[in-house]
């Protein structure tokens, strides 16, 4: 029933028009294969692939370690303040087609800086990219700095001195790479300082790790709220913590998918979390990379079986779970019910 449901039109436009918000989301991960033919060109690099066709099969990677190699070769590509804010329209332009009226973006400053670019041409060209954005497409967004966890403690916190005095331009700080093997807690201090600097906290945690990195990050970081998380569901205590600390996970159905954290999108365990209280929200991670953006994600799920009504309710969540503030937080809500009325009838089956 469910799978004709979804593959109806009306219901693929319902899901796409849906007012949400967009919490998971690395802006590098937006970089299609054209655009960055287009910037290789513009900033002179020879990058190993003889065409577009050839670099397409490339997003055809077969685990984990070809992903990377692909995705921090393509990096390499970003050097202007010009190249950062055409990367940030180019997911704009998506994210309003898929209904998006508040993304919270993560960026990899020490990838930009190995690769020679200053801080603060990073940070000008992706915020550039967000107020042309909003005034283009009506989009909120704002930046959360990312640290890789699997490079030392001492890097993350050279990368927050470099940021400091960009402090106010970000909105948040949050971890990612590889995951198993480097458990959240040695970067405690590191999440103090950027608390004491006003910053909102988030990490990657329990996508390809156990539901103890959950709990690391949760009582050495402080999260807000939790990048993945799908491997909560494997401890009820972790379920239950938070779901009683209202924590919101920002899930990613297709990223899953693709690199292998579950063979089928029925498998991921999203309806039990929901049902044990948790908030659930659906993003899209590296969406050139994993085979979709956000509405894409939802449509995911909805040939998975998922409803109308408890994909309604995900979106709910992740307007809610954003760090905007209360009034934009209402205007959304107000938008959300807006669209409920509309798709009423969809939202009675
Ligand atoms: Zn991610």
């Amino acid at each position: 029933m469910m799978n004709a449901a979804a593959s109806d039109s009306t219901t693929i436009q319902a899901l796409r028009d849906m007012p949400k918000a967009e919490l998971h989301l690395h802006i590098e991960g937006s970089l299609e294969p054209e655009l960055a033919l287009r910037l290789a060109a513009r900033n002179h690099i020879e990058l190993p692939y003889r065409d577009l066709d050839d670099l397409k099969r490339q997003y055809a990677f077969e685990n984990l370690p070809s992903f990377l190699d692909l995705y921090y070769r393509l990096m390499t590509v970003l050097r202007s303040r010009e190249d950062f804010r055409d990367l940030m329209l180019a997911y704009l332009e998506r994210a309003h087609a898929d209904g998006v009226r508040r993304a919270e973006i993560f960026f990899d400053p020490q990838v930009h800086m190995d690769n020679g670019c200053g801080i603060d041409t990073v940070m000008d060209g992706l915020l550039e990219g967000l107020a042309i954005g909003r005034e283009r497409y009506g989009i909120r967004g704002d930046l959360i700095v990312c640290m890789l966890r699997d490079r030392p403690v001492e890097s993350a916190m050279a990368t927050l001195d470099a940021v400091e005095h960009r402090a106010g331009d970000l909105i948040g700080i949050g971890l990612d790479s590889a995951e198993v093997g480097y458990p959240p807690e040695p970067f405690a201090e590191v999440y103090a300082r950027a608390a004491a600097m006003g910053l909102h906290r988030v990490a990657h945690a329990g996508e390809e790790g156990s539901a103890a990195y959950v709990t690391g990050a949760l009582d050495a970081l402080h999260v807000e709220r939790v990048d993945h998380g799908i491997h909560s569901a494997d401890d009820p205590a972790v379920t239950r913590r938070l779901a009683d600390g209202g924590v919101a996970l920002t899930c990613c159905p297709l990223s899953n998918l693709r690199l292998n954290v579950v063979g089928d999108v029925r498998d991921l365990p999203l309806r039990e979390l929901a049902r044990a209280g948790v908030r659930i929200t659906v993003n899209s991670d590296d969406p050139a990379y994993f085979g979709g953006y956000i509405a894409d994600n939802y449509i995911a799920l909805a040939e998975a079986g998922y409803t109308m009504p408890e994909l309604a309710e995900f979106a709910r969540q992740s307007l809610l779970a954003t760090f905007d503030t209360p009034e934009n937080q209402s205007a959304d809500l107000a938008a959300w019910e807006a669209w409920r009325r509309r798709y009423g009838s969809l939202l009675l089956q």
